[in-house]
């Protein structure tokens, strides 16, 4: 089963999207990558998602990468009675630290430290700053407010307090509770929310010890004004447009999310364009104008993947938002002003044997009649390397192991395949030619570019470039050990 784009779909789960029916529609429509908030959902629905996950992987046979995005901390209102209410512009409305479920003048608000620094004219935001209210009065356990731009709350929906600097540890209780348990599970990715510093990606990754990759959300000014540091020390990142859009101007995101995006391209490391990207679909079978545009400059400017929050977990056409989603993928990929953008944005000076390996791959691919690059890769590095060329032809990312065939799964471009050991290079050829045959990339008549490191099995190592006919005959005769 092999998709018809390059850039990277990942779908939230929630209510919307949960069992196995579901999870498959949305993976045969063209998710790459599922997300598991656990800001949401108790362990029990999480390992319920998990295994249906796996399943899918078992029965379509292609690896699937599992996001677990932490909720870090982020302050939430509690639950309400009647699971949501609308609120009126003009209304008061009371947080309070009692536990008794909200309705539609008063919910609760558990954090302690919200009340000992708020004041009187403070804002607070509710939703991605939908909901904007104003504190009147206030004390140690409660804030009167008055609705200053209703609309509607629920469930565990974010605060935000912008005028406010409260102290936040990058990892709360719960995060390392969740952390433990998610990666026991067996996770790809771990998402660390409202990072700071790039000591809170060190922190989390001692913790995760090896067993997932870990990605940075940059919803913090902080996190921008020392990204280059944090970018540094994370496998991967998230453009969080949510909270970056309240806790900055949000005029101030788009030139952000380029700025971002161009840096994590030339750092060979996967960037996910997040939140509000099809929102209006949660309701409706059709997108808006700008939420196509929205997803298309993201494509555009050479992001790695375009992610569903609500609209795959919470809304009513899950499976219509990611199909919406690969019609746009496809459109702009096939665009000749996309190629000209992303040929141009390409970096000019190679760092290693392994860049100008992958860099001649992709030239050769380009100029004959080449139907495939392979590249061989073990922690996953290679291929990340050949996907910031972003070439023409497609790539197959020929893992050794099976979690970075799945982790890969949110690289630009690469079709991933575990491989398992190989030992001669030989071998090798007739694999990647296999791949590439048997999944329609390439005929018997057809080349293809394989790279690989040899000896096999040691990461780091690319060292051979090599074009191979994909009759099977050809390669016994003419290659070498
Ligand atoms: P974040 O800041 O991490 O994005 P969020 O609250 O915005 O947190 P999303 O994962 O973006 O959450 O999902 C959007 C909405 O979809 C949530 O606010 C929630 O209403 C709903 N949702 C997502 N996952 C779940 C889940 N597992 N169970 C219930 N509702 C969920
Ligand atoms: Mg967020
Ligand atoms: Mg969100």
């Amino acid at each position: 089963m092999r998709r018809l784009r390059n850039v990277k779909i990942v779908a939230t789960l929630g209510p919307s999207s949960d069992d196995y029916e579901m999870i498959r529609a949305l993976f045969e429509t063209g998710a790459d990558v599922f997300r598991l908030n656990m800001s949401h959902g108790s362990h029990e629905d999480f390992r319920r998602r998990h295994g249906i996950i796996r399943q899918i992987e078992e029965d379509t046979g292609r690896p699937i990468a599992i996001l677990a995005d932490l909720q870090g901390p982020k302050l939430r209102c509690g639950v309400f009675a009647n699971g949501r209410e609308e609120l009126q512009t003009g209304q008061p409305f009371r947080f309070d630290l009692d536990e008794t479920p909200g309705d539609a003048i008063r919910a609760r608000l558990p954090h302690r430290e919200i009340f000992d620094a708020l004041e009187p004219g403070a804002t607070l935001l509710v939703n991605d700053g939908k909901i904007r209210l104003k504190v009147g009065s206030c004390g140690a356990d409660f804030a009167d407010c008055e609705v200053i731009a209703g609309g509607e709350i629920s469930d565990r929906k974010g605060v935000n307090v912008p005028d406010v600097v409260l102290p936040l540890a990058a990892l709360t209780k719960k995060d390392r509770a969740d952390l433990e348990f998610a990666c026991s599970q067996g996770v790809d990715w771990i998402a660390l929310s409202f990072v700071q510093r790039p000591g809170d990606i060190n922190e989390a990754r001692a913790l995760v010890d090896g067993r997932a990759s870990v990605l940075a959300k940059v919803e913090k000014p902080s996190a921008v004004r020392v990204f280059d540091d944090i970018l540094a020390v994370s496998d991967g990142v998230m453009v969080a447009r949510g909270d970056l859009g309240v806790e900055l101007p949000i005029q101030n995101v788009p030139p952000i999310q380029k700025r971002l995006i161009r840096k994590c391209r030339a750092a060979a490391k996967p960037v996910i364009v997040a939140t509000q990207m099809l929102e209006s679909m949660i309701d409706s079978p059709m997108p808006t104008r700008a939420e196509v545009s929205d997803v298309a400059n993201a494509i555009y400017e050479g992001a790695d993947a375009v992610m569903l929050s609500a609209e795959s977990a919470a809304g009513k056409f899950p499976i219509e938002a990611v199909r919406t989603m690969h019609n746009v993928a496809v459109e702009v990929e096939d665009d000749p002003t996309y190629r000209a953008v992303i040929e141009a944005s390409r970096l000019a000076e190679k760092q290693s044997v392994a860049d100008g390996i992958v860099s001649a791959a992709r030239e050769i691919a380009e100029t004959t009649d080449i139907q495939a690059i392979c590249c061989f890769t073990q922690s996953g590095t290679t291929a990340a390397l050949v996907a910031r060329e972003r070439p023409r032809v497609p790539i197959i990312a020929m893992a050794g192991l099976r979690s970075t065939a799945r982790r890969l799964c949110m690289t630009w471009g690469a079709h991933c395949v575990e491989v398992g050991e190989m030992g001669r290079f030989k071998q090798a050829v007739v694999r990647a030619v296999r791949a590439a045959t048997s999944e329609g990339f390439a005929t018997k008549e057809d080349q293809i570019v394989v790279t690989a490191g040899v000896p096999f099995n040691e990461p780091g190592t690319t060292n051979i470039l090599r074009v191979a006919p994909c009759d099977e005959r050809l390669i016994y005769r003419a290659e070498p050990e």
